[in-house]
């Protein structure tokens, strides 16, 4: 298959494009296109450039005429593109609100234009707001808090519309937090970690009773491809399955992998608006499609954390290129 990725030099993107390439999920030799505009979180250090099936390409998902050439030939788009990070969505919405939904409705409506084939958009359980107990199923009301959850959930309708009204074959997910190697150090995990390889305090939100769950970024991207692969068009898939921490149990975990203590625990003001939980009902695509984590978080957290020790020219770079956000 021909598959363009747009997004494909951030975090997750790049692990699925580095998963493709090394045909992590069968024998097909797939043919990969990557549409990134390189903001602050693209890293081209992300993706193995040079390998003989992956193409290149530097430009924004908002470019209808760039799209419009791009997109013929291909037979699938998986579409990871997007701003981001909720704290920098509190500082300035308008990037959010262009990339997010403006992008998300350029690509698809190339898409139809161009007969692309079938269609994955990736989106978060963060459209859903908070949940004080049990978990969200993938028919839960759109409630998002955040200016960023508010901008996916605006990308979701339009997914929607898309499939509705033009009958274009688009799946979306919505999947939990993810962790893992080659994430911007601005996210929790990878700010924590680095913070304390280089002896710096770490900043935990409020009294840090917030309670996420935490996926590694692999898990999430072989069931995007599974979504891609056998997932009904205009359906919404949840990708769950991680273990659920507080930031305080989570902050406690890194401080023990990293070697540090609780004195370097700085409580800072909460982020304004911010979710207490979320939780992700996942049977659908457990039952659908056969997935299942394979990934312990103790393991994963633990292999996470050697990356960062083992990479410090990859974070050290990024952290300190990276425009400064609130906290
Ligand atoms: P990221 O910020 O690491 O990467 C985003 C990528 O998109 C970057 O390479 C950036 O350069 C690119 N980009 C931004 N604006 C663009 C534009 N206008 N045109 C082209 N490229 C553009 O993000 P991530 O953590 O890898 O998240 C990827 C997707 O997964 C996002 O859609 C996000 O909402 C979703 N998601 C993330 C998480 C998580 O925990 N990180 C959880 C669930 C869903």
């Amino acid at each position: 298959m021909r598959i363009l990725v747009t997004g494909g030099a951030g975090f997750i993107g790049s692990t699925y494009v580095r998963a493709l390439l090394s045909r992590a999920y069968g024998p097909a030799a797939h043919t990969v296109t990557v549409l990134d505009k390189l903001t602050y979180a693209g890293n081209r250090d992300n993706l193995p450039t040079g390998h003989r099936r992956l193409t290149f390409v530097r430009g924004d998902i908002c470019d209808a005429r760039l799209l419009a050439e791009l997109l013929p030939g291909h037979e699938a788009a998986v579409h990871f593109a997007a701003e981001s990070h909720v704290d920098r969505s509190i500082d300035g919405a308008a990037d959010f609100v262009r990339t997010n939904v403006l992008g998300t409705q350029t690509l698809l409506e190339a898409a139809v234009d161009a007969r692309v084939q079938r269609v994955v958009h990736v989106s978060t359980d963060e459209v859903y707001g908070s949940i004080t107990t049990g978990s969200w199923t993938e028919e839960a009301p759109l409630l998002p808090n955040s200016p960023y959850a508010a901008s996916k959930a605006g990308s979701d309708l339009i997914a929607r519309a898309y499939r509705r009204t033009h009958g274009l074959d688009v799946s979306l997910t919505r999947c939990s937090n993810n962790y893992g190697p080659h994430q911007h150090p601005e996210k929790v995990i990878p700010r924590f970690v680095t913070n304390l390889l280089e002896g710096e305090p770490v900043p935990v939100y409020g009294d840090g009773r917030h309670r996420r769950e935490w996926l590694h970024v692999e898990d999430h991207c072989r069931a995007v491809h599974l979504v891609l692969e056998r997932g009904r068009a205009g359906e919404v898939y949840h990708i769950g399955g991680g273990d659920e921490l507080s930031n305080l149990e989570l902050t406690e975990r890194l401080l023990d992998l990293c070697g540090a203590d609780p004195s370097m625990i700085r409580h800072v003001p909460d982020r304004k608006g911010h979710d207490l939980r979320y939780a992700l009902d996942d049977r659908k695509i457990r039952d659908e499609l056969g997935y299942a984590p394979r990934h312990t978080l103790a393991d994963g957290l633990a292999r996470t954390v050697a990356w960062y020790r083992d990479n410090p020219e990859w974070w050290k770079a990024v952290r300190h290129r990276a425009p400064a956000t609130g906290r």
